[in-house]
């Protein structure tokens, strides 16, 4: 466990101020405490470098002899706060990632290091915090995980991620029995609508569409955009004849709504597909909406139509 005290020699050749300007100058931030010898979880910082100061915005004399808490905030992970907590009382080293809080309130996702420091008589007297900004890293992970899962024209679930999450909300509806509905959607005639207007138009038609279909659907609902123009609506704990009254406001507004916004002067109407889990893999799921929103299509569009209603 105490490693780092073993690899340390015995004696140090350089100079402590030469020891000082490096650690003053080191990229990383460096912050080390005091270990208060009466409440070991409760220690003070003696020192920051630099780079600290630059991160989080403080002048020096307003973090000496604070706790290190001071940095941490409401979306400060309790689990890692328990961590450090433990290792504070033990004498252990840690590695954490954890949410940091600067002088003026913004929040960042620092990589911590914190590693025990030994005075004299092998007791552990400060604590030597090294730490490093992730929230470059954070982001890149939060925009690499936006990619893999949203459609970019309309910030809908994309195809892959829709079915991974309606698969997901089967699973559950199966092991608590609760009800679960699907609504498929797709917009009538489309294709003539970039015939008439063009391609870009469409476009708008489909944006301005997702966000009256999110607009319509409850935060718990999955909306995802499975086709070119066609839309995968899955209701948790909804039933089928709850979820067909979602489906019939949807179509309806569509309908009523003017959409010379986007260019388009005509109407735009769709169709709509229901139906109710009933020990469905994804896969029948699917099939069953599918093929009520082909029903809708053959009996005329602008409709909706049950799963149930369709003659066998
Ligand atoms: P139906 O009522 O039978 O659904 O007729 P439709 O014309 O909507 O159906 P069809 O499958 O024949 O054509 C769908 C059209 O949707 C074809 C394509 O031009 C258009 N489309 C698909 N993806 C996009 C897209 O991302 N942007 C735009 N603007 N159009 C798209
Ligand atoms: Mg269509
Ligand atoms: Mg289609």
């Amino acid at each position: 466990m105490n490693n780092m005290k073993s690899q340390m020699p015995e004696t140090l050749d350089l100079p402590q101020n030469i020891f000082k300007q490096a650690v003053d100058n080191a990229l990383d931030i460096i912050m080390i405490t005091e270990v208060n010898s009466d409440d070991p979880g409760n220690n003070r910082i003696i020192y920051v470098n630099e780079a600290f100061i630059q991160h989080f915005g403080y002048e020096r004399d307003e973090v000496i002899g604070k706790s290190p808490r001071m940095l941490q905030g409401e979306d400060t992970n309790e689990e890692t706060r328990f961590k450090i907590r433990e290792a504070l009382s033990n004498g252990w080293p840690i590695d954490a990632e954890i949410i940091n809080y600067d002088k003026q309130g913004k929040k960042y996702w620092i990589d911590l290091k914190m590693v025990p420091l030994y005075g004299d008589d092998d007791h552990v007297t400060h604590y030597l915090f090294i730490e490093r900004d992730l929230s470059e890293r954070k982001s890149k992970e939060q925009q690499l995980y936006e990619k893999a899962t949203i459609d970019d024209l309309t910030q809908l679930f994309n195809r892959h991620h829709t079915y991974q999450l309606a698969s997901q909300a089967i699973e559950k509806a199966q092991r608590y029995q609760t009800t679960l509905s699907a609504i498929m959607l797709d917009i009538d005639h489309f294709k003539e609508v970039n015939d008439t207007y063009g391609h870009p138009t469409g476009d708008k038609v489909l944006t301005k569409l997702s966000k009256l279909i999110k607009d319509q659907v409850r935060k718990a609902d999955i909306v995802g955009r499975v086709g070119g123009e066609e839309f995968f609506i899955l209701l948790p704990e909804v039933s089928v004849e709850e979820a067909y009254a979602m489906a019939e406001r949807i179509r309806s507004s569509v309908e009523r709504k003017s959409w010379r916004a986007t260019g388009v002067e005509n109407g735009i109407t769709i169709s709509l597909g229901v139906t109710e889990y009933h020990n469905d893999n994804l896969e029948s799921l699917i099939a069953k909406s599918d093929k009520s929103l082909y029903h809708a299509k053959e009996t005329g569009r602008n409709r909706v139509i049950k799963f149930n209603d369709i003659p066998q």
